[in-house]
């Protein structure tokens, strides 16, 4: 659709920033809803990132998205940033308020609603969790599930050391294990989450053996490319509740564009198809 010299604007603000779905995504909420606006790609070299941010208000944009590699230094960028993102250590949406750019991190709540869109029954308070991964989006889902009431959380990680600095950093409720302890954990798990990057197109697979899984907990692919990872397969297969990890980056979208645009939009069955077709291209 047209733009008018009205127009809303918001971005995303990464280095290299081509790659970003995001455009499309917001992009085909603009056009589903006929909102006057646009988002558009800001592609920023990290040292110009602090001056970039400054020109949001200044430039009339409601504010952006924050990707690679600019959200973690986008923190000490900004005029405040929410409890949760703090903790999480990463900003990944800013909104301009009165002047002032206010960082969140939306993955967190993302991961919580998509698990809690495609596997209605899970409730955080129903049993341990078991995460594989110490990285970026690890400590963001270990943080919402904690904050979401977790009972307690196993951190399994390659680099031990990473797990167990991660488990430091998330108190009490969180603890480490060594990678090799991975199948052992998932004894009394109401839910794994893989948040490796393995099972992505072009990584190695993930080596884990479901056995001893219990048949009702559900298992959480952060992966989304390929949609249904081995991991998925294997968990479907046996009966598990299955979630994939194009739910999250859909869900993550949702609170930027409700604070930008002025409406909040649905993750609904076509947005998911239109995605994915991106995806695949
Ligand atoms: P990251 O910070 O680079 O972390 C990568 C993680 O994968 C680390 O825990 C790393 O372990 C582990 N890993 C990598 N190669 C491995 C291997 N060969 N064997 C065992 N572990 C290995 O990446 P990230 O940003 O957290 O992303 C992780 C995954 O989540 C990616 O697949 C990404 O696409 C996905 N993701 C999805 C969404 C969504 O919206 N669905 C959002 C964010 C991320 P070490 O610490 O030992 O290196």
């Amino acid at each position: 659709m047209t733009i008018s010299g009205m127009a809303k604007l918001a971005g995303v603000m990464g280095w290299p920033v081509g790659h970003s779905r995001s455009p499309r995504l917001h992009g085909y909420w603009l056009a589903h809803y006929g909102i006057d606006g646009a988002y558009v790609p800001l592609a920023v070299k990290p040292e110009n990132l602090a001056q970039a941010l400054r020109a949001l208000p200044v430039l009339g944009f409601a504010g952006c998205n924050i990707t690679l590699p600019h959200k973690v230094p986008a923190l000490a960028a900004l005029d405040e940033v929410t409890d949760q993102a703090r903790r999480i250590g990463a900003v990944n949406t800013v909104v301009v308020q009165a002047g002032r750019l206010v960082g969140s991190n939306t993955d967190a709540p993302g991961f919580l609603e998509s698990l809690q869109a495609d596997a209605p029954g899970w409730r955080a308070e129903v049993g341990p969790a078991v995460m594989l991964g110490a990285g970026g989006a690890a400590r963001a889902v270990a943080i919402a599930l904690l904050d979401a009431g977790v009972p307690r959380l196993t951190v399994c990680n390659r680099s031990f050391a990473r797990a167990e600095g991660l488990a430091h950093d998330l108190g009490d409720r969180a603890q480490a294990a060594p990678w090799s302890a991975a199948e052992a954990a998932l004894a009394d798990a109401a839910l794994l989450v893989n948040a490796t990057s393995l099972g992505m197109q072009g990584q190695p697979s993930l080596p884990l053996d479901l056995a001893r899984l219990p048949a009702e907990a559900v298992v959480n692919d952060l992966v989304y490319s390929p949609l249904q990872t081995g991991l998925l397969a294997a968990a479907r297969a046996r009966g598990n509740p299955a979630v994939d990890g194009l739910g999250m980056l859909l869900h993550q979208a949702v609170p930027g564009f409700a604070a930008w645009f002025g409406r909040r939009p649905a993750v609904t069955a076509e947005l998911r198809a239109a995605v994915l077709r991106t995806l695949q291209d």
